[in-house]
């Protein structure tokens, strides 16, 4: 029987664990409901941002039956309000009673409604997050764990082998200089998008008035300057705007300070630092914590004096390396073919991040909807479009449309269930070697560095999520503010770090750079994590195209034929003698 492409496989695994996250998240319904009568004990809790108490109601609920994994609580409409919207005020496990603090205005009656998750439902999520969960990190982690190495000995390996050097620094200047073009090109694309779809106005008028007060606000006791000529604070018509405004709860803000602390790790000094943060103080210290770039630059170093000391000398040392190398690829190759497990186990473990019902992922999507669609019709020309015309002009067709995406297709799939193009790093490195042909020498150089620096799915997402937050809060954004935002999200995008959540993270000092409130992030929160996803994938792509067209541009492009490519998939692993 014709074995299943590797590609097929992880599909399959992928859709799999997608609609196991959803059962176990309650998503096909299971989830039980209850009632409880009031009257309510009444708590006061002060409001930081309008120096206001307000008041919520402490209901209890009794969890001896029950099982609270998941609760949800409505309104006297009983329309599903977001659990975020309740605060957690803490749990007795000896008397198992669970407590939430409700703001009264939302539960102005004396009655509460709350849903939780039944006993079978309850089971798989707990099955989800103890056995199937743990699989997916482990996963992760085998990959980072081989990511640092493969590029040290690879990079070591394949410029130790130049003949020419010169040929580096050419191969350099090319690879860094077309990765700045990819980047501009996506910030672009999605600035074109953004400011012709308008997702920010599609928004109600009296929220975005609303909003707009906010921001008046926010500038004022930030002491920055508002953007735009309206000026709403004074306006006597926007008085109760103003008012309402005023008297919001602090309820349902989000919390973002886990991300407020990564924000404060990656601001840089001067102009220069990032070249400085380039050069290890300390190798063994740049291995030990992962610091890609100085790993590379350390690699380069090495090779390039490998290179330049006696043949005779080095030869030990150089089949060393080799083999070292040869070692880390090998158990890459291992580890994908174990790629579907994983790739289900870390799917389907996904829901409990995510919405977890029809409604609540409808109304995520109504309001997030447009700014989402504009997010991914940007990806989707970036991938669909840009980058296999810049490959069939720039390779002059060796490859055609649909084989590209055959051969990339495991790391893309990879790239969306991990969100991280580190962890994804080894298995690009695979598919453009192995599966599409490009010189080892050439992959293990501009790869890493892409990986670190070439993140297109990120520029365009920040760009589109900057002029969204803007739009939403009626600022008009000027020709020379958007200038501005190519530059930073192209700054952005190469500080982020390649894992999770990091693009988010670099969107608050976008926000900060053009004197807009960073707290904004909180807005498109809810929906990042499937964008996040998504843009992972252009990021890998916009690596492994511009990884392809180098090695073309060089002559080191040596096509895997669909027939190589088929024996591939259905190889088995054989120890080699
Ligand atoms: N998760 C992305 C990556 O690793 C970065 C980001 O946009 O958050 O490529």
């Amino acid at each position: 029987m014709r074995k299943l492409a590797l590609h097929w496989k992880i599909i399959i695994a992928l859709l799999v664990g997608i609609i196991w996250s959803m059962v176990a998240g309650g998503f096909f319904g299971g989830m039980q409901t209850g009632t409880i009568d009031g009257p309510f004990e009444t708590v006061e809790a002060f409001n930081e941002e309008s120096g206001d108490s307000q008041s919520y109601f402490l209901v209890t609920i009794d969890y001896s039956q029950e099982n609270l994994s998941k609760v949800k609580f409505f309104d006297s409409n009983k329309k599903v309000i977001s659990v975020l919207e309740s605060s957690w005020a803490g749990n007795n496990p000896l008397s198992k009673k669970a407590h939430f603090k409700l703001p009264q205005r939302t539960y102005k009656h004396a009655q509460v409604m709350y849903a939780y998750k039944g006993s079978f439902l309850n089971g798989l999520t707990s099955f989800t997050s103890d056995w199937v969960n743990p699989f997916g990190t482990i996963f992760i982690r085998l990959l980072k764990f081989i990511a640092i190495p493969l590029v040290l000995f690879s990079i070591i390996a394949g410029v130790s082998s130049l003949s020419d050097i010169s040929k580096l620094g050419r191969m350099g200047a090319k690879t860094l200089g077309i990765y700045l073009i990819t980047t501009v090109f996506a910030v672009t694309i999605g600035l074109v998008l953004v400011n012709l779809i308008k997702p920010g106005e599609l928004m109600g008028e009296r929220e975005r008035e609303k909003n707009r007060v906010r921001y008046e606000l926010w500038a004022s006791d930030n002491g920055k300057e508002i953007v735009g000529n309206q000026d709403f604070l004074s306006d006597p018509r926007k008085r109760e705007l103003l008012i309402e405004v005023k008297s919001e709860t602090s309820s349902n803000k989000k919390d973002i300070s886990k991300y407020e602390s990564r924000k404060e790790n990656s601001k840089s000094g001067g102009p220069l630092q990032p070249l400085v943060d380039v050069i290890p103080e300390n190798v063994i210290k740049s291995l030990l914590e992962g610091k890609m770039l100085q790993v590379i630059f350390f690699a380069i170093f090495f090779g390039i004096t490998m290179a330049i000391l006696p043949k005779e000398r080095m030869k030990g040392i150089q089949s060393f390396v080799d083999g070292v190398g040869d070692i880390f690829v090998k158990m890459v190759d291992i580890i994908m073919k174990a790629a579907p497990f994983f790739v289900f186990c870390l799917m389907a473990g996904l829901m409990t991040q995510m919405a977890g019902s029809p409604q609540e992922l409808i109304g995520m999507f109504a309001s997030l909807g447009w700014y989402s669609m504009t997010v991914l019709i940007g990806l989707f020309l970036m991938i669909f479009i840009f980058y296999p015309s810049i490959m069939l002009i720039l390779t002059k067709k060796k490859l055609t449309y649909g084989g590209f995406f055959k051969r990339i297709s495991p790391a893309q799939f990879l790239a969306f269930s991990t969100s991280s193009s580190a962890a994804t790093l080894p298995v690009t490195i695979e598919c453009v070697e192995e599966r599409i042909g490009v010189d080892k020498k050439i992959a293990s150089f501009v790869l890493p560095i892409g990986a670190t620096v070439n993140m297109d799915g990120t520029s365009l997402y920040q760009a589109v999520a900057v002029i969204f937050l803007a739009q939403i809060h009626m600022i008009d954004l000027s020709f020379g503010t958007q200038l501005t935002i190519v530059g930073m999200a192209t700054l952005a995008s190469i500080g982020s770090a390649a894992v999770p959540s990091a693009g988010l993270v670099m969107l608050m000092i976008v926000l900060e750079s053009i004197g807009l409130n960073p707290a904004w992030i909180a807005i498109i929160m809810p929906v990042d994590r499937i964008l996040d996803m998504c843009r992972t994938v252009v990021n890998v792509t916009g690596d492994a195209t511009v990884a392809t067209v180098i090695a073309s541009t060089e002559g080191e492009l040596n096509v895997v034929s669909d027939e190589e490519l088929e024996k591939l998939d259905s190889e088995d692993l054989e120890v080699t003698n």
